[in-house]
């Protein structure tokens, strides 16, 4: 998953992260589990540098000895975590990834604020992010100028005069303001799902400022009583831009009209996951008929991509939908609407009052979080974001190691031996599919830390004071930075994630995994820890993300990352049967309240989820044949294994964000990424004697990988 918001910029359609990412900007220093070793001194760290505090891979204060692990595995490897680490104030959920990042957090700080004291020793790189980071946090500056930053882009929405005009303007705000979503539409480049060596054209479904269509359509009291709520907010930040109170009122629901309309033009997430929904090869011309309203002539120009002859229209009914709006609501409507999505789009990079209402309305009250995070942390953030690699390339230098890549392609290695031999074994797949299945698990490509060839920033002006143009100029580079990939022969270099990220991904179309250096630290990957619980937990994120490339989407996709369908029909048909399996069980599980997980939109993760700790399972064995590993704190090795696996997991949720991940997130709720994979696992129940008929014992078992 890579954002709550639409992405339009470099689609990425597919692909599957690990973990829920925050849908805002985590986060503050958390009471911190009492470490049971000496803090972990960074590899590449100099005297002087921060450290992380040490949390080691198996946490006995984490876990709960009173509970039955054979009751709720996650209440006994998690209890004492739960207990230990209230979510902070600043948070919508709390997770031992969220920890990491929080921390890890602490270390970029302290490069940023050397890099923002300026002088003449300073790399490019380190000029650009640090005059960056302390024009972010410079509010003074910021406050001051209030709304002015959106000045030229609000006079022009005034001026609009047809739907020409306003064509002009929505290009304008494409060509820069995407990093929280997009008006109207997202448009962007992408590789070609039917051949990969492709780069082509996008344009894609967006336009919405809450975070799904469902917000929209959906009848029950929370949802009508949320709309409210929204159509508040809206109010609120139209009297910013200068409307009166009763203005502002009319406007809001000027504002939720449209974007209902757009609403019920978008594809659902469910059936976003078959890519074959999703691809739409066109011709330029076949735009056009869909939405002749639009002069997308000059619109493609004005995005410097006047040379495209065909395109991806990924969901073609949210493009007849939008020709009917534009033939319908009048031009001082969407006047209203652009307005709101400007702010909306820019309320980051302005004064106190635009980021208070924001955070008022998207994190206190569709995530629950209860106060802003410190400035610190949104602009190491936003750094991060809009220059990662320059940030990256810094932080490597200091804190990754090639021991660390070295002895992570390793278990990468066993694990994809692991996979290998269960593919061979397999009783439901045909020999045929099973000669395809491992073409592609061999053309598998591993991207462990950073990339090898770092991103060249030399055309991006930041300036220090400025934090307002240093934005619009960074998301202005990777926006021209993507459109430019179109008719290009493919990077396959490039990394989607940045080097500091706490989280890893698969991504179907380069086949590869991906695992930046931040999240290759404790307590995650533990060097100081034994085999069990490293292999149950960074070992589990290897297998969950090469399991990804054969779940329910990445199945569709062959070795190369085409759309092909490669399967023997009775094996694809034994794979639906085994998936539903899957599905069916998370289904039944209950988020928050009454609300359910959607078995279906969370099914790749569920698949990714139990495939990849089978994997790690036999990698560990294999890997500890010959060492005889002892029992440890009263947990037999395999025990251990699977408190690892457990702890990886340990997290608190709000329950307004349980509420909205069951809508938007395809990861389940980690109680259940714990309990419902191990309850699947024979080799669990085995392991803590657990008895036919318990909780943690599913009969019959799931099995897909
Ligand atoms: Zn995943």
């Amino acid at each position: 998953m890579k954002s709550t918001l639409h992405i339009s910029l470099g689609l990425v359609l597919f692909g599957s992260t690990l973990a829920a990412q925050a849908p805002v900007p985590a986060q503050k220093p958390a009471p911190r589990t009492a470490a049971t070793g000496p803090a972990a001194k960074p590899p590449g760290a100099k005297a002087g540098d921060p450290q992380l505090p040490y949390t080691p891979s198996l946490d006995l204060t984490a876990m709960d000895r009173t509970a039955d692990p054979c009751v709720d595995f996650f209440q006994f490897a998690c209890g004492g975590w739960v207990v230990h680490n209230p979510i902070p104030p600043d948070q919508s959920s709390w997770s031992a990834y969220g920890k990491m990042q929080d921390e890890n957090r602490t270390l970029l700080r302290a490069l940023l604020e050397q890099a923002g004291k300026g002088g003449a020793s300073r790399t490019p790189n380190q000029q650009k992010i640090g005059d960056y980071y302390s024009a972010c946090i410079d509010e003074a500056t910021i406050d001051a100028r209030g709304a002015s930053p959106l000045g030229p882009q609000l006079a022009a929405i005034a001026d609009i005069k047809s739907v020409s005009d306003m064509a002009r303007v929505v290009a304008l705000s494409h060509a820069r303001m995407l990093a929280r979503g997009s008006v109207l539409f997202g448009v962007g480049a992408e590789q070609d799902a039917k051949d990969s060596s492709e780069t082509i054209a996008a344009v894609d479904q967006a336009g919405l400022g809450l975070p799904d269509r469902d917000y929209y359509l959906k009848d029950d009291a929370k949802s009508t009583a949320l709309r409210d709520r929204y159509v508040d907010h809206v109010a609120r930040v139209l009297q910013l831009l200068g409307d009166t109170p009763e203005q502002a009122a009319a406007g809001a629901r000027t504002v939720l009209r449209i974007e209902g309309e757009l609403a019920r033009g978008h594809m659902s997430r469910v059936d976003r996951r078959n890519p074959d929904n999703t691809y739409h090869r066109m011709p330029r011309a076949s735009l056009t008929e869909m939405m002749p309203s639009w002069p997308w002539d000059r619109y493609f120009e004005q995005m410097g991509i006047a040379q495209i002859k065909d395109l991806n229209i990924t969901s073609p009914g949210y493009f007849t939908a939008l020709e009917r709006q534009l033939t319908t609501v009048p031009l001082s409507d969407w006047k209203t609407y652009l307005r709101w999505q400007t702010a909306l789009l820019a309320a980051p990079y302005l004064s106190a009052a635009f980021v208070n209402a924001d955070f008022d309305f998207f994190s206190r009250t569709l995530t629950g979080a209860r106060e802003l995070q410190p400035r610190w942390k949104r602009c190491v953030g936003r750094v991060d974001r809009h220059l990662g690699e320059a940030l990256g390339q810094v932080y490597v230098e200091k804190y990754f190691t090639a021991d660390t890549r070295a002895r992570t392609l390793r278990m990468v290695k066993q694990i994809e031996t692991a996979m290998e031999e269960d593919i061979k074994s397999l009783e439901w797949m045909s020999a045929e599919t099973k000669t395809q299945a491992l073409e592609k698990l061999h053309g598998v490509t591993n991207k462990i830390g950073h990339p090898a060839t770092w991103r060249d920033y030399s055309a991006v002006t930041i300036a220090p004071g400025d934090f307002f143009g240093d934005a619009a100029n960074a998301m202005g580079f990777e926006v021209r930075r993507h459109l430019n990939k179109i008719g290009k022969p493919l990077v396959r270099g490039e990394w989607y994630l940045t080097p500091p990220t706490v989280n890893a991904n698969y991504d179907p179309q380069m086949n590869e995994i991906n695992f930046p250096a931040g999240v290759l630290q404790p307590p995650a990957f533990d060097p100081k820890m034994d085999d069990a619980p490293n292999y149950g937990n960074t070992g589990g994120t290897i297998g969950h993300e090469l399991t990804h490339g054969f779940d329910d989407e990445g199945r569709r996709f062959d070795a190369r990352g085409n759309l092909r369908d490669w399967w023997i029909e009775a094996d694809a048909r034994e794979f639906e049967r085994r998936a539903s399996c899957i599905s069916d069980q998370y289904s039944s599980y209950i988020a928050v309240d009454d609300v359910h997980v959607n078995g279906k939109l969370t099914l790749g993760e569920d698949v990714a989820d139990l495939g990849g700790l089978i994997l790690a399972y036999r990698a560990w064995l294999s890997e500890t044949a010959s060492k005889k590993p002892v029992a440890r704190d009263g947990l037999t090795p395999s025990q251990r294994f699977f408190v690892g696996y457990g702890q990886s997991w340990c997290s608190s949720s709000r329950p307004e964000t349980l509420r909205m991940r069951a809508i938007t997130d395809p990861h389940s709720p980690e109680k259940y990424r714990t309990n419902g994979v191990l309850s699947n696992m024979p080799e669990f129940s085995r392991a803590f004697s657990c008895k036919a008929g318990q909780p943690m014992v599913k009969a019959p078992v799931c099995r897909v990988w």
